[in-house]
């Protein structure tokens, strides 16, 4: 019989305490902080047991889960995408995820990844940006001004000195919403009433729409020389942003081909049209922006590496602020094999149950 040295706790991070983070921190410090965790986890790419995500549909959204690992750490993530559910009042995108030590498999960091994966995304869009993007872009138009949008300007902002936004989405109240969180920032902002007048003049164009359609909300006609096209909402198969011609005039960049020809804007392609894993530019084996009048696309459909970076980077702010709980999430044995003996060991107390119970049905 072996005791385990500790008893098996798994730190939790509810949204509270990721929003505490961001609070705390300030949301352009932890962005930047997001971005150098991604970036250095992308540099040191051949590490990682890679595979394209498991997905299950169904005729209005998907559940997807994301595993990864490296030699001492797992993590997944689990995460959904259903365009319509805003009109139950529940967000398009909704995640959590685990974080799990190779060598015993005790999963010791369970987290919020809703607002996580907000963050995520929009460093790892500026992470791409900075490669593919003119480096003297000021201007980015950006369609789909729901949850993410936010997020998305403000790391533009903040990593790549975009002044100037130009909005559009279907809803005015999303954008009005946008608006209103980014009031006091300095970024100047001007509503659009098309996506063709958001996109005349932008350096950069982010299309973070959600609607499980093949959609061309770019079209040919809008694109201009030097444009950088950051597509995010095309993320699974029959959801598509940008019409099939942009892609032919461009020079296409993924994350992990496997998964973005199945998921991303690619999905329209043939197998052998050519695209360039970022990872091979940020180690500098591929080039990414050659010239000034080359327009580039990332393909964005968010790969679990970056949930690997998310995980592990809100971990080590959790840690150094002090936020968080932990939770008995796997027993303590006295005998690891005997598992039987543990129901008796661990079962409540009949008048904690009971309380349990009446707990339950007041809940019910
Ligand atoms: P959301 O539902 O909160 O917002 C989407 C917005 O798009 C809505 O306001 C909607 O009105 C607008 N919209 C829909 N069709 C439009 C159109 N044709 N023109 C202009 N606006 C339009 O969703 P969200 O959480 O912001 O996510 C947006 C998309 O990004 C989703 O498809 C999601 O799956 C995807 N996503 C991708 C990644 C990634 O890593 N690539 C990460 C997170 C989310």
């Amino acid at each position: 019989m072996t005791n385990h040295p500790m008893p098996i706790r798994t730190r939790f991070l509810s949204p509270a305490d990721v929003a505490t983070i961001l609070q705390r921190q300030g949301l352009a410090q932890t962005l930047r902080g997001m971005h150098d965790e991604i970036h250095a986890d992308y540099l040191r790419w051949q590490d990682f047991d890679k595979n394209a995500r498991v997905g299950n549909h169904s005729p209005v959204g998907v559940i997807e889960l994301m595993p990864i690992a490296d030699d001492t750490i797992y993590t997944f993530k689990c995460v959904n995408g259903h365009p319509g559910n805003t009109r139950f009042g529940l967000p398009t995108v909704m995640a959590f995820g685990v974080m799990s030590r190779v060598d015993t498999g005790v999963p010791e960091f369970l987290s919020e990844l809703t607002l996580t994966t907000a963050v995520r995304t929009a460093a790892m869009s500026a992470l791409a940006a900075r490669a593919l993007a003119r480096p003297d872009s000021r201007t980015m138009a950006l369609i789909g001004n729901g949850a993410q949008s936010d997020f998305q300007a403000l790391a533009f902002h903040h990593l790549l000195g975009i002044d100037e936004i130009r909005l559009f989405d279907t809803d005015p109240r999303a954008t009005d919403k946008l608006v209103a969180n980014l009031r006091s920032t300095g970024i100047r902002l001007l509503r659009c009433a098309s996506v063709a007048e958001a996109v005349q003049a932008a350096d950069i164009v982010t299309t973070v729409t959600a609607d499980k359609t093949n959609a061309t909300i770019i079209t040919p006609d809008m694109v201009e020389p030097g444009m950088f096209f950051n597509a995010v909402g095309g993320d699974c198969p029959g959801k598509t942003e940008l019409h099939a011609d942009v892609l032919r005039g461009a020079d296409v960049f993924v994350e992990y081909e496997p998964q973005t020809r199945i998921e991303g804007e690619l999905q329209q392609m043939p197998a052998d049209f050519a695209v360039t894993e970022l990872w091979k530019v940020l180690q500098g084996r591929e080039a990414g922006r050659t010239d000034a009048q080359q327009v580039t696309v990332f393909d964005s459909v968010g790969f679990a590496l970056e949930d690997f970076s998310a995980l592990r980077y809100m971990r080590s702010c959790a840690q150094q602020l002090g936020v968080g709980q932990d939770l008995a999430l796997i027993p303590n044995f006295a005998d690891a094999k005997d598992l039987f003996g543990l129901v008796d060991a661990l079962a409540l107390p009949p008048a904690r149950r009971r309380a349990a119970t009446v707990f339950d049905e007041a809940l019910a």
